[in-house]
This record gives structure tokens, C-alpha cells and sequence, in this order.
């Protein structure tokens, strides 16, 4: 079950167009997989249309544009198109991970798996922009140590679970980081747990030796 999802505010931004490109996709990424965030979105994308009533011509054919790409974007596509509802997958070691259709078009810019220490696996994404995006895939006990962020640290759970010293999360959960938060995620789950995750500044990491791997913490950023 979903626990985590955007705040009302940022499902907002997004039906206004508002919202950073990278927390954009992360938060399309969610709604794919919440069928809640679906229907909120649909909510707010209206509200977005009807004032459209209040604005200019022009601004209203600009709305009603923006109104019938944001309903494009929440529809499955049954036209032509339909190849682009076809799930896409990410594979590792054997294992077919199906990906949010936001995600999937980023397939083809994925660079190949990485082997890190700690039973962790990464693939960076390109997405454009000066963020590092990446697809991080903990083994069963596998874990991330723990470390603080300079900046923000956007993930969602594409597949599996895991804990962070705080929270327990699962498939579709959505968790929005920032420089006030430290933790140590650690997947328990028998089949591993696959995230995606965007950051825009590089992790510090603050325990023990751990701490070592500061001046490195450039490999978990670019
Ligand atoms: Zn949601």
C-alpha cells in the first residue's frame, strides 16, 4: 500500500506546469503507480481548466492546450499511440523490473549497472539537467549508509521495500528529502527493493567510517 505521496500543493504545481523539471517526473512517476494521485490530479487539472473561464482568449486557448495535454498525459493513450502505454522494462541480473510509463522512456539513457559496496547496484539516467538521476537496486540487506544531504534528495520505490531508520516503504512511495533529514536505507526484502532517485547535490554521509566515503560521495552524485 502507498503511504507516501506528493502534498496537495506540489500536485498543484504540477497541474500548473510550476514544478522543477526533475521533481515533474518524479512526481508523474508516482502518479502512474498511485491510482489516489491519479485522481487528485484529475481534480486539480480541472480546477486549472475552469479558470480558464476567467482569463483572456488567448490565455484560455493556451489553458485548454495545456488542459488537453495534462488529460494525455493521465489517459492511457488507446489511439495510435498505444506503443507508448507499452510497458518498459529494466533489467538486472535476470530480473525484469517493469517501469512507471514516465519512466520508461528513459530506458534507452540508462547507462549500464554499476556494482557498489554495501550489496548495491546503480544505473545512472540521463534526464538532462544538472541533477543526477539513477536507478539504485538494494540486494536483500543491502543499505545505503547513512548520510545527510546538501541538497534534495527526491526517490520513489519502483519495486520491493525497504526501511530507512524512520519509515518502512513500498512500491509507489514517494519521499521527498532535504538537507534536514539523515538516514540509512536498508532493504529487508527477500527479492531486493529497486528505487529511483534524483538528487541535486552530492550525499554526506555522517556515521562512523562511513564518513570516509565523503570525498567520494561524488560516486553516489556524478
Ligand atoms: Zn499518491
Amino acid at each position: 500500500m502507498i503511504n507516501f505521496h506528493p502534498s496537495e500543493m506540489q500536485l498543484q504545481s504540477f497541474a500548473n506546469g510550476t514544478l522543477n523539471p526533475s521533481l515533474s517526473l518524479i512526481v508523474s512517476s508516482h502518479c502512474d503507480l498511485c491510482r489516489h494521485c491519479q485522481q487528485k490530479l484529475k481534480e486539480v487539472t480541472q480546477v486549472v481548466a475552469s479558470q480558464s473561464l476567467i482569463v483572456s482568449e488567448k490565455e484560455e486557448s493556451d489553458l485548454s492546450v495545456f488542459g488537453d495535454m495534462m488529460q494525455n498525459i493521465m489517459d492511457e493513450p488507446e489511439d495510435m499511440n498505444t506503443r507508448a502505454s507499452e510497458p518498459s522494462f529494466l533489467d538486472l541480473d535476470g530480473r525484469h523490473f517493469p517501469l512507471p510509463r514516465s519512466l520508461g522512456r528513459f530506458v534507452n539513457r540508462t547507462a549500464s549497472w554499476k556494482k557498489l559496496v554495501g550489496k548495491l547496484w546503480q544505473a545512472q539516467v540521463d534526464i538532462g539537467g544538472d541533477v543526477r538521476a539513477e536507478f539504485i537496486y538494494m540486494e536483500h540487506g543491502g543499505s545505503v549508509p547513512e548520510h545527510t544531504h546538501r541538497g534534495n534528495e527526491w526517490t520513489l520505490v519502483i519495486n520491493g521495500e525497504f526501511e530507512d531508520g524512520h519509515h518502512h516503504f513500498e512500491t509507489g512511495d514517494l519521499i521527498l528529502l532535504d538537507s534536514q533529514h539523515t538516514h540509512t536505507p536498508v532493504s529487508n526484502d527477500p527479492d531486493g527493493c529497486l528505487v529511483f532517485s534524483i538528487v541535486d547535490k552530492p550525499l554526506h554521509f555522517t556515521s562512523g567510517l562511513a564518513r570516509l566515503l565523503n570525498p567520494f560521495s561524488h560516486l553516489f552524485f556524478k
